[in-house]
């Protein structure tokens, strides 16, 4: 119920809609919705932060003090790694298991029972999903998860039966118990006059590309925040 507010069309599946699946289906709903693809979007935005200046560094940390004397501002992205970095035991991992396959003609996406869901994506490919394995940290594709997964896909929707397959893929899903820990940070003094905001954005869980514009913006909000504590301090 919280989507049809934000989706420009939200209602009660029709009839004729109902055709397109497998089943004895007596209520679904039909929405809209934007697509985005990680691989491609993601390429995408680091080739904009780039031609806007922005530096990328990458390395391995065991402590997130290891960048206070280098950075005025820390956000902390760091997903399930930050388990260890912020000791954090309220992230779990939750496996998810997902196939992708070339089936150009579908063109809506489905969601079923039993979490699967099909969701046509660009150049023809549609992920096939889904597996919630709460607390695995597996990353080894499982052939009887990807059976499983196709049988209940083309059980929904019948022509995937045509469908070849391009690729399996194995992923661990930040879960964090309680929510998303954003709004949250705090200032360390980097043993010089300077001072470091860190502030933290991490335990996306299942909905990570979704909820990110909008955690995105109230993670900036608290680095403000935060800035503004810190120069009235000063
Ligand atoms: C099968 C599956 C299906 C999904 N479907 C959807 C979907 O339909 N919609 C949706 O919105 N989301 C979906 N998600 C969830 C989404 O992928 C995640 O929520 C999202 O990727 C989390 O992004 P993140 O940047 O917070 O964390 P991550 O992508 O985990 O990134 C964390 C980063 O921090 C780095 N890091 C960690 N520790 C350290 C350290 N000590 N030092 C240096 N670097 C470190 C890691 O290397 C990594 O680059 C799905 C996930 C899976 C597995």
């Amino acid at each position: 119920r919280w989507l049809e507010s934000v989706v420009p069309v939200y209602r009660r599946a029709t009839e004729e809609e109902f055709q397109l699946v497998n089943g004895n289906w007596k209520y679904g709903s039909f929405f809209s919705t934007l697509l985005t693809q990680s691989n491609l979007y993601l390429p995408w935005i680091k080739r904009k932060l780039l031609i806007d200046g922005v530096t990328f560094k990458q390395r391995k940390l065991n402590s997130l003090k290891e960048l206070t004397g280098e950075f005025d501002i820390v956000i902390n992205c760091t997903g399930l790694g930050a388990r260890k970095l912020c000791d954090d035991r309220r992230l779990v991992s939750i496996r998810g298991q997902v196939l992708k396959v070339k089936a150009p003609w579908i063109k809506t996406f489905f969601y079923g029972e039993l979490d699967t869901y099909v969701i046509p994506g660009f150049h023809g490919m549609v992920t096939l999903g889904g597996s919630r394995s709460f607390d695995s940290e597996n990353i080894r594709l499982c052939p009887y998860e990807s059976v499983a997964i196709r049988e209940r896909c083309e059980t929904l929707v019948p022509s995937l039966k045509d469908a070849e397959l391009l690729q399996q893929k194995v992923g661990l899903r930040p879960h964090r118990e309680g929510g998303v820990r954003i709004g949250e940070g705090n200032i360390v003094n980097n043993g010089c006059s300077n001072k470091t905001i860190i502030v933290h954005n991490y335990g996306h869980g299942g909905y990570g590309v979704c909820m990110a514009p909008g955690t995105a913006i109230a993670t900036v909000d608290t680095v403000i925040e935060f800035h503004k504590a810190t120069c009235s301090k000063i």
